[in-house]
């Protein structure tokens, strides 16, 4: 498994403004640090405890990026130093990360997890669930995060109509939502979809930040 080399075909194939979060849970330090060599500063990771070490060893120029579900009492293990959390998946999880960001005087970028597969073990808000919270403005008071877009992970499937179905569906919400209820928001611009084996799709229908592992890494050992 050559990740230089798989991480140039992945980003020939991603236009300009399409950036690339290289999924790098279960894999070691030193894989970790070929792709960093190779210039991917972005890395993904699901565990807060695995997240730890590897930001501790690891260059202080990299971006952590958590993508998994998350407790809520594993938040202040990563608030210190986490970049973006892209699985937020309740109004609870948003308000303790806020507290924990507050407490080391910070402020946290967070994706909106949003439920658009039909497998109902993979998390996220409904679309109606947003649109009530953005109604009672819920996420104003929050002063230590900033929601910079939304994330979404397609049914594991091989219908590709239903997948492009599913990210044309999170592509149009998210425009809809930017426009009627955070027009003043000028960091609301990311749309996290796509992963290595749907990412050409999601890109296709608008994805402005792939979450690769597999396709860069390999099968974890
Ligand atoms: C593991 C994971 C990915 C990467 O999946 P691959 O199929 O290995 O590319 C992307 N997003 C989330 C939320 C993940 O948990």
């Amino acid at each position: 498994m050559n990740v230089v080399e798989n991480l140039r075909k992945i980003k020939e194939t991603l236009p300009e403004n399409v950036r690339l979060t290289a999924v790098s849970k279960f894999h070691s330090e030193s894989v970790l640090m070929e792709a960093y060599g190779a210039g991917q500063h972005i890395f993904g990771e699901n565990h807060a405890q695995e997240m730890v070490p590897k930001y501790e060893h690891l260059p202080k120029d990299i971006e952590w990026h958590f993508i998994g579900h998350l407790q809520a009492n594993k938040i202040k293990l990563i608030a210190p130093f986490v970049h973006t959390i892209q699985s937020v998946d309740s109004l609870r999880l948003l308000e303790e990360i806020n507290r924990c960001a507050g407490k080391h005087n910070r402020k946290i970028n967070v994706l909106l997890q949003i439920h658009i597969a039909q497998e109902a073990h993979k998390f996220g808000f409904l679309y109606e669930d947003i649109e009530k919270l953005l109604n009672e403005r819920a996420f104003d008071a929050l002063e230590h995060i900033r929601i910079t877009g939304l994330m979404g992970m397609a049914t594991f499937t091989g219908d590709e109509r239903q997948i492009r179905r599913e990210f044309s569906g999170l592509h149009t919400f998210f425009t809809k939502i930017k426009k009627i209820y955070l027009a003043g928001n000028h960091f609301f611009n990311e749309l996290s979809m796509g992963m290595s084996n749907d990412y050409l799709i999601a890109v296709e229908e608008g994805s402005t930040m792939v979450r690769i592992g597999g396709k860069i890494f390999g099968r974890r050992i």
